[in-house]
């Protein structure tokens, strides 16, 4: 179970950000907003000794003796902050007062202290179709019977409902399938910018790079400050060539973007070979897993927006409580609070239905697969 925050929390104003990895180049910016970032510090010294944005990087070994009298937020995968939360541990360290993780600081600071309510990354899907076949696809398109294509307006629909309870979104990120098939992405990021802009503190875009940024597309990005996350799956198949050209047009457009080129994933074993977990190990399984990010669609906000997947490729039918209806909620502090909690993980029955048979991607899955092997065309008919 996790500690609330001490009360000596209130007042902070100088922060320690632990982790120098992808979660904390993407949330760093919000947080120097609102406090005065220290140091960053990291256990591996090959991210050390440099600075970021102004900010000095360290070594953990350097400053861990004087951490007891700071606070620190870890700004790393949940996977990643249990470990880290354990090594504090051992140097007396404790979370809640002298730690925290990063979407506990967000979503029980800024409520507490600002009575704001603060969501650390939300995803929607724009479209279930791709231009790739994984596998062992964690969104598991292949699968879909029936593929959905989201229209601006349905997905800003959402937004409104979202945005009635909550204050700010820290990443918001549109994806698919690919997002860039669809027609009506440059529409919706018009649309976002526009209404939502104040209130979201990065819109992102990931992508496998397999369709070339439109000139429409790259002009609201630029305007709307996107970021495009490129994933590679470029030793799986055949299109270096493109993913080269829609990175450049990126690059050269001036906008931020990341190529990620893991070419390992987890394999979730769902839906071909399902795994179960025992009843009394569920939770401790899904927090294993700890998804960072949150789903938004179809009018309800997912603790794990892979469970939502699931359930709509006609998988697997989530249950009431894997999700919150937007649609049915009353704009009210209970309300606000139970968006927070959930986004927490706090599900009635402790755990999200999907995680009893799937693998999810924490230190407990130890099954891993090549990323982006493609789906036969049999197999893809079989499925
Ligand atoms: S283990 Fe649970 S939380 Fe993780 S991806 Fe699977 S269903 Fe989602």
């Amino acid at each position: 179970m996790r500690n609330n925050l001490s009360t000596d929390w209130k007042n902070v104003k100088d922060l320690v950000i632990y982790g120098f990895g992808k979660v904390a180049h993407d949330n760093i910016k919000f947080f120097k907003t609102h406090f005065n970032i220290l140091y960053i510090v990291d256990s591996d010294i090959g991210k050390c000794n440099c600075e970021y944005q102004g900010i000095k990087v360290k070594h953990i070994d350097e400053v861990i003796e004087e951490l007891g009298n700071k606070k620190t937020v870890i700004m790393t995968a949940n996977r990643n902050a249990l470990s880290i939360g354990e090594a504090l541990e051992k140097h007396g360290l404790k979370e809640g007062i002298n730690y925290c993780s990063m979407e506990q600081f967000l979503t029980e600071w800024f409520w507490t202290y600002e009575k704001k309510v603060c969501l650390m990354e939300v995803h929607t899907t724009i479209t279930t179709r791709c231009t790739l076949n994984c596998k062992h696809c964690n969104m598991f398109m292949p699968y879909y019977k029936r593929h959905i294509d989201y229209t601006a307006d349905e997905i800003m629909n959402d937004l409104d409902l979202l945005f009635k309870h909550v204050d700010y979104i820290v990443a918001y990120r549109l994806l698919g399938g690919e997002p860039l098939i669809s027609k009506e992405l440059t529409k919706l990021i018009r649309l976002i910018g526009d209404v939502y802009g104040d209130r979201i503190g990065s819109i992102g875009v990931i992508t496998n790079g397999t369709i070339a940024p439109s000139e429409e597309l790259i002009d609201v990005s630029k305007r709307y400050d996107v970021q495009y996350d490129f994933s590679d799956y470029t030793d799986a198949v055949d299109y270096r060539d493109k993913f080269n050209n829609s990175v450049h047009i990126v690059k050269d457009a001036g906008l931020r973007y990341r190529v990620n080129n893991s070419m390992r994933w987890c394999d979730f074993g769902f839906p071909t070979c399902n795994r179960m977990y025992s009843f009394e190990n569920v939770r401790e399984h899904m927090l294993s897993c700890g998804p960072l990010f949150h789903g938004l669609n179809d009018g309800k906000f997912y603790y794990c927006h892979v469970s939502w997947s699931a359930d709509k490729a006609g998988l697997l039918r989530n249950a009431s409580d894997d999700y919150i209806n937007l649609k049915n909620l009353e704009v009210s502090d209970d309300s606000k609070k139970m968006i927070l909690q959930h986004s927490n993980g706090e599900i009635a029955k402790g755990f999200v239905k999907l995680c009893k048979i799937c693998g999810g991607c924490g230190n407990d899955n130890t099954e891993y697969v090549k990323a982006a092997v493609q789906m036969d065309r049999k197999q893809k008919m079989e499925s």
